[in-house]
């Protein structure tokens, strides 16, 4: 499946001085709600996801996903498994589960987003379902930037890479697209500001 494709074909895949939610900036920026607003897409992606992770042979209870960006991505995998589905959210800045969802002892758990970047949010997803009770056995997302290694990805994972090292990664392709640092931004130097996608209408 060319995925890289698929964001190009949705208008996912944006161009132009970006600030990631890492904090980092970048040319490029994946939209997924783009791709995911045709339900038939966003089930095709979740169907070939759940098939890598059965390939796998890993056990999965219940996908969690934090909100809002791996909502969609993760209740179609949850869909694509046979699992339930629950999701984390930030509540004065820290990521919670609410809304009456509860975590069983040793439930296993499967962690989705739309993108891993450096897997940040989905590690406080991770955390916060440690903290209930149940045993974090893995990560998905459709799209990988690079700086994680995914499975059977040629990539290798950078030391900005959130996500424990003994935990499988399960994503679609990868996206390795330039990430910059502020303060060495080539965008930044040329004058132009940084735009949280979202704010523009993007
Ligand atoms: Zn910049």
């Amino acid at each position: 499946m060319d995925v890289e494709k698929i964001y190009k074909e949705s208008g996912a895949l944006l161009e132009g001085h970006f600030l990631l939610s890492s904090g980092k900036h970048s040319p490029n920026y994946l939209q997924s709600a783009k791709v995911l607003e045709d339900p038939k897409r966003a089930q095709m992606l979740a169907d070939s996801l759940a098939k890598m992770i059965k390939s796998s042979g890993i056990e999965i209870d219940t996908v969690c996903s934090p909100a809002i960006g791996g909502l969609l991505a993760g209740y179609e995998l949850a869909r694509a498994l046979g699992v339930r589905f629950i999701f984390t959210e930030r509540k004065e800045g820290k990521m919670s589960l609410r809304r009456g969802f509860e975590v069983s002892p040793s439930e296993r758990v499967l962690i989705c987003e739309d993108i891993i970047t450096t897997g940040g949010s989905a590690m406080e997803a991770a955390r916060e379902i440690e903290k209930k009770g149940g045993e974090v056995v893995g990560f998905a997302a459709l799209a990988n930037r690079g700086v994680c290694k995914r499975e059977d990805g040629s990539s290798k994972s950078k030391e900005e890479c959130k996500l424990p090292k003994d935990k499988p990664l399960f994503a679609l392709a990868d996206f390795t697209f330039p990430i910059y640092e502020p303060d060495e931004c080539p965008l930044c130097k040329e004058g132009t500001p940084a735009v949280k996608p979202g704010s523009r209408g993007n």
